[in-house]
């Protein structure tokens, strides 16, 4: 079982000394809507004494999916178990897990628009009725016995809203999105996390860094790591505009927060394909990434911030991206 279930917190900050999840609703930065829904629906099923209500929540990696389900966990005053689709093979690794749960407990499927059918099929009864069906025996021989589970919550996570099966996106009761953070929120996430990790940064450093972290909290945070990293070793170890910005450009990381990635894949378009319209799929097979990766982590970043636009017939440059690279049909003035 302990291959299936996982409860560390490890994905993240694997490898690092300090853990810089918060543990609590209130110091989740942004995300309003969620913050604000979630505190109230977590609030009336402790005030109950119930299990919350199955949770959805949908969204690129790294925004903080993990680290809400540790949330509801922890405000529940509840356990979590923590697995992932793909780990959960066969009928039986999911019924080990459902079985083991305290009640009222959470468990956490990370990517769950990756469950095999077999796995999901064992899923639904439990979700609406507290429920396994289990099919003992093969054949003629076999039969079927219902077990009771404790009633728990399950959270989800997927970058892939669009992937789920309709019935298994019926029965979460709450459906929650992230967005990509604004810079203020990142800037705001970024001082918390180097008062954890003990660097002192003044608004100015944490402003640079939070503009080059493509909205994405756990992308901020490394880059954190990174630029602390050179003000100890360069600088005064004081994180100030300036020394963000010369770690920065250590890291090859531009002001607008592309990384290579995002430049490679805008180059791709605008050299090989003339801006656009093309396939999903020719732009992937270009640049030599797999389609998925494409969708979920690179583009929504390009698209946000407006150097990509998905059109029916394909990912297209926008002016601004044209402006980059200095061709006709840039709004210069954008730079
Ligand atoms: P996901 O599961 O969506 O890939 P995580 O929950 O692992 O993302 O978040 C990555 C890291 O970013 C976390 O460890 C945490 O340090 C930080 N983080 C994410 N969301 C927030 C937030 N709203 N406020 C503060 N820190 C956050």
């Amino acid at each position: 079982e302990s291959r299936l279930v996982d409860m560390q917190h490890q994905s993240e900050d694997a490898g690092a000394e300090v853990s810089l999840r918060p543990k609590r609703l209130t110091d989740y930065t942004g995300q309003p809507q969620v913050v604000e829904q979630l505190g109230l629906f977590i609030d009336a099923a402790r005030g109950r004494g119930e299990a919350l209500d199955h949770t959805l929540v949908a969204g690129p990696p790294g925004l903080g999916k993990t680290t809400l389900a540790h949330i509801v966990a922890h405000e529940l005053g509840v356990g979590l178990r923590q697995t992932s689709g793909p780990v959960l093979e066969r009928a039986g690794d999911l019924a080990a897990i459902l079985t083991a749960l305290e009640p009222r407990d959470v468990l956490f499927v990370d990517e769950i628009h990756r469950l095999p059918t077999v796995v999901e099929e064992v899923l639904y009864p439990a979700l609406e009725d507290s429920q396994l069906d289990i099919v003992i025996g093969e054949g003629p021989a076999a039969r079927s016995i219902k077990v009771d589970l404790p009633p728990f919550t399950l959270v989800g996570a997927t970058t892939r809203a669009g992937l789920l099966s309709a019935p298994l996106r019926d029965r979460f009761g709450i459906v929650q999105r992230l967005n990509h953070y604004s810079v203020t929120d990142l800037a705001h996430i970024v001082e918390r996390a180097a008062g954890l990790l003990g660097v002192g940064i003044d608004a100015a450093g944490a402003e640079a860094i939070a503009r080059r972290g493509r909205g994405t909290p756990r992308l901020a945070n490394r880059l954190l790591r990174r630029v602390r990293d050179y003000a100890e070793v360069r600088a005064s170890g004081v994180i100030t505009a300036e020394v963000a910005e010369h770690g920065l450009d250590l890291l090859a990381i531009d002001a607008g927060g592309l990384d290579a990635q995002d430049r490679r894949l805008l180059e791709v378009l605008v050299d090989k394909f003339d801006g656009g319209p093309v396939g999903v799929e020719s732009l992937a097979t270009a640049l030599n990434e797999d389609r998925g990766t494409l969708e979920d982590v690179v583009e929504p970043f390009l698209i946000q911030q407006g150097y990509l636009q998905r059109t029916p017939r394909g990912r297209q440059a926008t002016r601004r991206t044209l402006a980059m690279f200095d061709l006709p049909g840039g709004d210069g003035d954008l730079l």
